[in-house]
């Protein structure tokens, strides 16, 4: 009976009721205690590097041009790109005919919608400029330097378009104490409960499931190409195969408290090339940030009807 009763006054359930009577100082301490990371620096630096797809982040995030190592897609390697001008002509000369993504080019009037015809590494090309849909590992569809990253084509550096890894509508509120490693963000639900809540993947990508006792918990990382990744910590289940690739808003994962966590609630981060980044969500940068929660939110978009 007694070891019962210890047992439910741990879960969050218990405590979250009485948030909305209190007053708000001491209500933001306690809840930094309930649910946040704690011992963060016990958190290796670049989990990523456990990642079972071998790519880690070196997915040609500053060198495209180490890209085309026998991955070439569809044409043949660039043998005749630049040189032979007249053999892509004669073909668009059918009119509804139109050159895909990575196919030789001489002028933009021979490239699908939405391409032109500019150089990638894999030499005068049919290709994407920025924000244009991609799908390739190395950015081989998109002009110049810009990278595929998530589906779209960016400069490097550009943050993808993340959104909030939540549903639809749903305010979680956020904050970064002093122990917490990297540019990382810890969340929790502002209107209901956080435990076993469905964490969605902030862009599209590949999802890798991970464990560290200690530190991170159950977590997964997600590869979204350019050298971005994104992290969710402490997850109680994981809702995706190891290796998944995943849309933007597929859940990934359920919201929990394993690892170096006090209570339920979503570790999240941003990474280029392996170093924390500030979040960016929808467009809209989080810092500075708060050390508190209750005191500055967001709104998920993630996922919503056009
Ligand atoms: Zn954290």
């Amino acid at each position: 009976m007694g070891t019962l009763r210890i047992v439910a006054s741990m879960t969050q359930s218990s405590f979250w009721p009485h948030r909305g009577g209190r007053r708000g100082a001491p209500l933001v301490g306690f809840a930094l205690l309930v649910a946040g990371c704690v011992g963060g620096g016990t958190i290796d630096d670049s989990p990523g590097g456990q990642s079972s797809t071998g790519g880690t982040s070196a997915n040609g995030g500053e060198s495209p041009g180490t890209g085309g190592d026998g991955a070439g897609p569809t044409t043949d390697g660039g043998s005749n790109v630049g040189g032979d001008p007249s053999g892509a002509g004669g073909q668009g000369g059918d009119p509804g005919v139109c050159l895909q993504a990575t196919e030789p080019c001489a002028d933009p009037s021979e490239c699908c919608e939405g391409f032109t015809c500019g150089n990638t590494t894999l030499g005068q090309v049919c290709c994407g400029m920025d924000n244009a849909p991609c799908a390739t590992a190395n950015g081989e569809d998109c002009c110049g330097d810009l990278l595929c990253v998530a589906g779209q084509c960016l400069a490097a550096g550009a943050y993808p378009n993340f959104q909030a890894p939540f549903p639809c509508d749903e305010s979680w509120t956020y904050s970064h104490h002093d122990m917490e490693v990297r540019r990382a963000l810890d969340f929790v639900n502002d209107n209901g409960a956080t435990d076993a809540r469905p964490a969605l993947a902030a862009a599209a990508g590949v999802a890798t499931q991970h464990y560290e006792a200690g530190g991170a918990g159950n977590y997964i990382v997600v590869e979204h190409g350019g050298g971005w990744k994104t992290y969710y910590f402490h997850l109680q289940a994981f809702s995706v195969g190891d290796g998944t690739a995943v849309a933007q808003g597929q859940e990934v994962g359920l919201i929990g408290s394993t690892g170096a966590s006090s209570g339920p609630h979503l570790h999240f981060e941003e990474l280029l090339n392996g170093q924390g980044m500030d979040i960016v969500i929808n467009g809209q940068a989080l810092a500075p940030y708060p050390g508190s929660y209750f005191e500055q939110s967001i709104v998920s978009e993630n996922g919503c009807p056009p």
